[in-house]
């Protein structure tokens, strides 16, 4: 290893980060305490995500973020064999998955180092890893330990 390579290998994120907004601060202000949180409906309790001003269920403006525990299961999923930019090079082939989460929405999330691949139904947990020490992001990996 160079004296130039860092440490941890998820640094490299750091330009990739998405623009954090008014909207959806509260994620990755949540990643960062290393908890998942999400967008949930004060009116009927629907918990959404990508986060918006408004509930997807019954178009409420009174949205909350609670901590979850963000366990779910494989929706679908592909495996990326091509770096499509040069951060992810190290990790390929890595799976990238659609969550069913438990508590209702779908999210999407990489899925690293896999020793068996995953199924459709599948279950698996969040995984959230630093990449500097303000910002994390979030990756799934199969439930304990599986
Ligand atoms: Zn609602």
């Amino acid at each position: 290893m160079s004296e130039h390579e860092s440490q941890n290998p998820f640094d490299v994120f750091a330009e990739l980060f998405p623009q954090v907004t008014d909207l959806n601060a509260p994620f990755w202000e949540g990643l960062a305490a290393g908890e998942v949180r999400l967008q949930q409906c004060q009116q009927c309790g629907v918990y959404q995500h990508p986060p918006e001003s408004f509930c997807y269920g019954c178009g409420a403006t009174s949205l909350a973020w609670s901590p979850v525990g963000a366990h779910g299961t494989v929706y679908s999923y592909i495996i990326v064999h091509q770096p499509y930019h040069p951060a992810f090079r190290p990790f390929i082939p890595y799976t990238v998955a659609i969550v069913q989460l438990d508590e209702g929405p779908r999210i999407l999330g990489a899925m690293l180092g896999l020793e068996t691949p995953i199924a459709i139904g599948d279950r698996v947990q969040p995984r959230i890893e630093a990449i500097d020490g303000e910002r994390s992001m979030l990756l799934f990996e199969p439930e304990n330990g599986r």
